[in-house]
């Protein structure tokens, strides 16, 4: 499913989403961001972001290191509070619940770093994952195992002795017990050798094709275009593009500046010019 925003104007110029504005097409977007602002103290890691997440689609949102990725999800997930603007999530404004209850409305987060517990065991991690599950947390952590043989056969092992490729396994893992209906995954692939990242993507498009919408910060961004059907980039805090994931790969603006040999992340978008006229030239937003 394409995460195409029903109108042609995506963000509109005053940084509004044009998707949150109409109520037909929020029923369709399972997330929206309507023009947050993030602060810590005087310095503001994003500045007037609006995006949207069309329910089971998959979208990335891509930027070199310290534009802002990881903050914008935190104001998704709820671990920080934005200073300006609103997260609704199925039509519902959900900027000032705590974060544990936007994990029971739905709203998951695999957290950077994975942050399993290193010293307790694979399936100790499962079961905490699980812990708020009423009843039933058994068979859901057994229905893992069958997902993810891998866990099973570690289940006694100490989570801090698995490879980086099986911790993130064990984090998404955690993270789908708490069922999940938007995914927020942050850098998932990093750290991991390229063979283990195209393991941990499959598992990525394999939620997202059982119908769990997906949101995913990466830095890694040609195997983050290559997974998503659409995609925002960020840099400094901003919005500088958006657009389907296939056309933001294959635009050639896009691979100088985040998949050619010199992505470095410093040489980002920002300042280059862009020809309004320029066919082959994704979608600008707001600003
Ligand atoms: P990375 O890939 O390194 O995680 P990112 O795109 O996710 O980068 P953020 O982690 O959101 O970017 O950081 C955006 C800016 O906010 C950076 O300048 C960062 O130093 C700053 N920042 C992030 N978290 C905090 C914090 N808790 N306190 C103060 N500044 C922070």
């Amino acid at each position: 499913m394409s995460n195409e925003p029903p109108t042609d104007s995506g963000l509109s110029a005053d940084g509004t989403s044009g998707v949150a504005s109409d109520p037909t097409a929020r029923t369709a977007a399972a997330l929206v961001v309507e023009g947050i602002t993030v602060a810590y103290g005087p310095a503001e890691a994003v500045r007037d972001l609006s995006l949207s997440v069309n329910a089971g689609s998959l979208v990335a949102l891509i930027g070199a290191n310290g534009a802002g990725k990881s903050s914008t999800l935190a104001a998704i997930s709820g671990l920080v509070r934005p200073r300006r603007g609103r997260v609704l999530f199925a039509g519902q404004d959900v900027t000032r619940w705590r974060s544990s209850r936007r994990v029971a409305a739905g709203i998951v987060q695999v957290p950077e770093g994975r942050e399993i517990l290193a010293t307790m065991t694979v399936h100790e991690n499962l079961m905490l994952g699980a812990w708020h599950q009423a009843q039933g947390f058994e068979a859901g952590v057994q229905e893992i195992y069958q997902r993810f043989p891998i866990l099973g056969e570690r289940r006694a092992l100490l989570a801090g002795s698995l490879s980086g490729g099986e911790q993130q396994m064990l984090a998404i893992a955690r993270a789908l017990l708490a069922h999940p209906r938007v995914l927020l995954m942050d850098e998932p692939s990093m750290g991991l050798a390229p063979q283990i990242v195209d393991e941990v993507f499959a598992v990525i498009e394999r939620i997202r094709k059982e119908g769990t919408t997906v949101l995913l910060v990466e830095q890694n961004a040609q195997r983050a275009l290559q997974a998503a059907d659409y995609a925002y980039v960020m840099e400094t805090g901003e919005l500088v593009l958006e657009g389907p994931a296939d056309e933001l790969l294959a635009n050639p603006k896009v691979v100088e500046a985040y998949l050619g040999e010199s992505l470095s992340g410093e040489d980002g978008l920002e300042g280059r010019s862009f020809d309004d006229g320029d066919a082959d030239a994704p979608r600008r937003t707001s600003g």
